[in-house]
């Protein structure tokens, strides 16, 4: 699956928000949102008033981005979510979350998501003790991801893993240091989600 690959900053600044798209470094003053207030490229500093279509856009835009997704695969993952019982905002970011690379990356095996993908596409995990290496995979209550032996000894891995557990993970997420593996201890609702998405707006997005 394709991916964008320019500048994730520029993605931030477009959204007006912080996206933490690049782990460490989203938290210091190096921070492009934080230095340029405003949108990036030639009209970013020009107009201001937004529809009521904008504001939806730009919000669906915001969590696919925060998530690493193409558009074709977001809208899937919509329409999955609209099927399902219950609320199709809340189905939506519990689907995101349950990504392979959204958990390495809360489980604090990466810094970022993009992070996270790339060891996932680099198989550096196991699930369930198999071989994987597709980022979007969407895990299951009980499922376990671990570290591969071959790969925590290397240089990549090191400071990460010196700071693995430091970082709380999310209730329905259990994290065993000793192993460098991460359990699935239950499917996560919606206030377990700590991303800032108003999914209400998404829904509205696509249900015009
Ligand atoms: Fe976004 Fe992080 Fe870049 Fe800041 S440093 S603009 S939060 S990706």
């Amino acid at each position: 699956m394709a991916r964008y690959t320019g500048p994730v900053c520029r993605l931030c600044r477009r959204e007006g928000a912080k996206l933490f798209l690049k782990g460490e470094r989203c938290y210091t003053g190096k921070c492009a949102v934080d230095r340029r207030t405003y949108a990036p490229g030639q009209h970013g500093q020009g107009r201001k008033k937004v529809s009521e279509y904008g504001i939806q856009l730009r919000e669906k835009q915001k969590a696919r981005r925060i998530y690493g997704m193409l558009e074709g695969q977001f809208r899937t993952t919509f329409q999955k979510a609209s099927r399902q019982q219950g609320s199709a905002g809340d189905n939506l970011l519990r689907l995101l979350e349950r990504r392979l690379d959204n958990v390495v990356f809360r489980l604090g095996f990466a810094r970022s998501r993009n992070e996270a993908r790339q060891f996932v596409l680099h198989n550096h995990f196991t699930l369930n003790g198999h071989k994987v290496n597709i980022p979007s995979i969407r895990l299951r209550a009980g499922d376990v991801i671990q570290l591969k032996e071959k790969s925590k000894d290397m240089p990549l891995f090191k400071e990460i893993l010196d700071g693995l557990g430091q970082k709380t993970p999310p209730a329905w997420l259990e994290l065993d240091v000793n192993q460098l593996c991460g359990r699935v201890a239950q499917l996560p609702n919606r206030e377990d989600i700590d991303t800032n998405i108003q999914e209400h707006l998404i829904v509205e997005l696509y249900s015009r």
